[in-house]
């Protein structure tokens, strides 16, 4: 099998892949939603691909993948991986976990990021409201994850939150704002965890995303603070989301001085980015993003390698749309037992930021998925050839742009 075309289209605000062959199949891949304007930048890829053989996926990959970086260029390397892998499961007749060694769980757990009513206000109050309202989910999520600090209105809403002034009009949390937190700051971060927990109990677990943009003092005030609450993991304290660098000695005094589990990794591109985080014991937690990282085969190295050193692993992928949904389904199924749950990507990620008008139809416009697809916090996962989830062209036809008219011919 050859390839004989790349192409890319953006269908609502994701563009995808599409990898097309000589024998009549096509893989597809997903970026996420934020990044739109990849594009062009995927479609340069093309020259590398042609009259490949994409069931050689790692000797595909071994072509692009120094082209890609940390967010958000690691994302047109990862699709397309994602792509190859669609395309040698349905060679094969299988399931892409088959080709990845196999399931060792059929069901896959799942973590809230995207169901996610809007917020009336940033008082301990509104958290606990925020969360019975996500606790009610018809999902059922078993684990349910929430911003707080830095990741965070609340950074600018609550007056004196810090000692700097908040960046307004950003649509990313990312690393714009940081600064040493005032007391009063503090403290109410952690008067909000604490309203969380008081309606969560013990039957649903809490993982709070908040930042990058804490300075170490804080993070270690608030990690001890929490130590009672038991909660899940602290994720992206110091570095993380759109930082283009890991900063792991620095995670290092934090984890080894509490023991509120630490988290980090979503921005990372590629297992070698993770080597010093995982070797020197840097993190308790690592969530890479199969759509950022370098693909799924690569978040699958990185959750072995974890596992050695005694790491978790919670895959983020909540921009990652319904055939990022596969991906993490299908390499989710296959990872050891130092997996918790990866983040559940929306076709419509409502409320979420940036994706706030993404549109419902996604849902309309694709096969395989189960109904429902989450059910008490776990996806069943399906047996379909490649990843599963395939386009019902026709369909999706109507939701192409004027300049992706020609993207399934
Ligand atoms: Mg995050």
């Amino acid at each position: 099998m050859k390839i004989t075309d790349l192409k890319c289209a953006v269908i609502g605000r994701n563009p995808i892949v599409r990898i097309v062959t000589d024998e009549g199949i096509s893989g597809y891949g997903e970026v996420e939603a934020s990044k739109s304007y990849l594009k062009p930048y995927i479609l340069d890829f093309a020259p590398a691909l042609l009259g490949q053989d994409p069931t050689d996926v790692e000797r595909v990959m071994l072509r692009i993948r120094q082209r890609g970086a940390f967010k958000p260029y690691g994302s047109a390397v990862s699709a397309i991986e994602m792509a190859l892998w669609d395309l040698a499961g349905k060679a094969a007749g299988l399931p892409v976990y088959k080709l990845l060694g196999g399931k060792v769980r059929d069901k896959v757990r799942v973590y809230n990021g995207g169901v996610r009513p809007p917020m009336k206000g940033y008082q301990p109050e509104d958290y606990a409201e925020n969360m019975r309202q996500m606790m009610a989910a018809q999902e059922g999520f078993t684990i349910i994850k929430q911003g707080v600090g830095f990741h965070s209105p609340m950074k600018r809403e609550i007056p004196n939150f810090y000692y700097g002034d908040p960046q307004q009009g950003n649509p990313f949390h990312g690393a714009l704002d940081r600064g040493l937190m005032t007391e009063k700051g503090l403290k109410h971060a952690i008067a909000c965890v604490e309203a969380m927990k008081s309606v969560m109990g013990d039957e649903v677990g809490l993982a709070l995303d908040c930042g990058p943009g804490w300075m170490p003092t804080d993070a270690l005030r608030f990690a001890r603070a929490l130590e009672p609450l038991n909660v899940l993991w602290l994720e992206d304290l110091l570095t993380g989301d759109y930082t283009p660098f890991v900063n792991a000695d620095v995670y290092k005094d934090l984890t080894q001085a509490t023991s509120t589990p630490i988290h980090t990794g979503e921005q990372i591109y590629l297992r070698q980015n993770f080597k010093q985080l995982i070797e020197s014991h840097a993190v308790n937690i690592v969530g890479p993003d199969p759509a950022d990282v370098g693909g799924i085969a690569e978040l699958k190295w990185i959750a072995e390698y974890a596992d050695l050193h005694g790491i978790l692993m919670a895959p983020h992928g909540i921009g990652d749309g319904l055939l990022g949904l596969a991906a993490l389904v299908q390499v989710s199924a296959t990872l050891p037992q130092n997996y918790i749950a990866f983040e559940y990507p929306l076709g419509n990620p409502a409320g979420f930021g940036y994706a706030a008008d993404a549109p419902a139809w996604w849902y309309d416009i694709v096969e395989g998925l189960p109904e429902p697809i989450v059910d008490k916090g776990f996806i069943t996962v399906w047996d379909r050839p490649g990843m599963g989830v395939d386009f019902i062209v026709e369909k999706a036809k109507e939701h192409l742009r004027e300049e992706d008219r020609d993207f399934f011919e």
